[in-house]
């Protein structure tokens, strides 16, 4: 339980914890593999607790929850362990954040209401050309490949970063997945479970008034949504954490066939006291990062620390775990083979370990920019 709450975080905390007892785990057992039930069920049973919105800008009938709420609500949501988790939280406005009029009305509004799907289009592919935008009358066109854009196969629209051929910055736009010239082709699954697509874009035409900000700020403004998404990872990965560290104190404490529960050997307790340690460190980190941001100071930089700290630290966790628990925790189906696969991919997702470190290091030396 993170310490000094208000009475409202305590609130939606406790709120939290009674919808997982009282929806998410019935749900889950109830609709077990059946994916898109158990979706339906889990969302329906949000709203009608209050915690669909908390995502959604009071503006558009949301409820407009504060970045340590929210980070509350994520962190307990994750500490129950259940992949239904993912369904409790609305969409929130991602790249389409402070889309205005036509912009608005015909993606953002629409998205919020869960009637369309969106997906981020940022990392250039390795094998196709990278993606320029060229102005042309009236709008641009957009030529290039991107790589790994996730549920693009099911999206109504894409949020696209591409260089300017000028050499001036970069554009961000939102272009229709029916767009003549853009094919969504090489569907992949990758480890944890999730869909990914290639984009190509041949002269795709995108009107000016399509474009997210101005025309060369793209990729800082891409980079404000990403940072967004790195601290709401970082809250799901502490949440991942108290479900390991649970989990694996129980099995510790069970009777083992060496006579004495694995509690009880010095070798083991130096481990498990090594993860509890870095485990503080992390939710420290992450709620200190989170009042920042709620005091309205610029957290690129703890944001970033704190992606890379709690996913690595994450993964060694659940590495350890499955090795004090032994064989039995890599069968199929046991809950850390699956996270196992699941975390492995955060230090990839949403910026790599190493070049957020660089930037985090260009913050410093060019912009002496960061806390610690
Ligand atoms: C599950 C998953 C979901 C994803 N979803 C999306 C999505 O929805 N949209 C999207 O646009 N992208 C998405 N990505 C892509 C993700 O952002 C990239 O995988 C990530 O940014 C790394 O890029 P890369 O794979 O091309 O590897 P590279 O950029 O080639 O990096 C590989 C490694 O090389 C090293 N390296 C690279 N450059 C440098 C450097 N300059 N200096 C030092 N070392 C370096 C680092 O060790 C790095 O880890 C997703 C990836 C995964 C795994």
């Amino acid at each position: 339980m993170p310490e000094q709450l208000e009475a409202r975080q305590q609130d939606l905390l406790q709120r939290t914890r009674g919808f997982i007892e009282d929806h998410l785990e019935p749900l889950a057992q109830r609709y077990g593999a059946d994916a898109k039930a158990l979706r339906k069920a889990v969302i329906a049973a949000s709203r009608d607790a209050g915690l669909y919105t908390l995502t959604q800008s009071a503006r558009f009938g949301g409820a407009e929850a504060g970045t340590l709420d929210l980070t509350v609500v994520r962190e307990c949501l994750a500490g129950s362990g259940l992949d239904a988790r993912r369904y409790v939280l609305g969409p929130q406005p991602g790249f389409l954040a402070g889309a205005e009029g036509k912009l608005a009305e015909r993606y953002l509004e629409p998205l919020l209401r869960g009637e369309l799907r969106s997906a981020f289009a940022f990392t250039d592919s390795r094998d196709g050309a990278p993606t320029r935008a060229e102005k042309v009358p009236s709008g641009w066109t957009i030529s290039g490949t991107k790589a790994y854009v996730t549920a693009g196969a099911d999206a109504d629209c894409f949020g696209v970063v591409a260089r300017l051929s000028s050499g001036e910055g970069s554009l961000f736009a939102v272009v229709d997945a029916s767009a003549p010239g853009l094919t969504i082709s090489a569907p992949f699954r990758s480890l944890d479970g999730s869909h990914h697509v290639a984009l190509t874009f041949v002269e795709v035409f995108v009107p000016d008034d399509q474009l997210l900000g101005l025309p060369g700020e793209g990729l800082p403004r891409a980079m404000r949504q990403i940072g967004d998404t790195r601290l709401a990872m970082a809250a799901d990965g502490c949440g991942l954490m108290a479900y390991v560290l649970d989990h694996l104190e129980a099995h510790l404490r069970a009777p083992h066939r060496s006579g004495a529960p694995l509690s009880d050997r010095e070798g083991v307790r130096l481990r498990y006291a090594d993860l509890r340690i870095r485990a503080y460190a992390a939710r420290s980190m992450l709620y200190r990062t989170a009042r920042l941001a709620d005091a309205g100071e610029n957290v690129v930089n703890e944001g970033i620390a704190s992606k890379v700290f709690i996913t690595e630290t994450l993964g060694e966790l659940v590495d350890t775990a499955i090795q004090l628990e032994g064989g039995q925790a890599l069968v199929e189906g046991h809950p850390l083979e699956r996270l196992y696969r699941e975390v492995r991919v955060l230090r990839l997702a949403e910026g790599a370990s190493d070049l957020l470190r660089l930037n985090l290091a260009r913050g410093r030396f060019e912009l002496s920019k960061g806390r610690i």
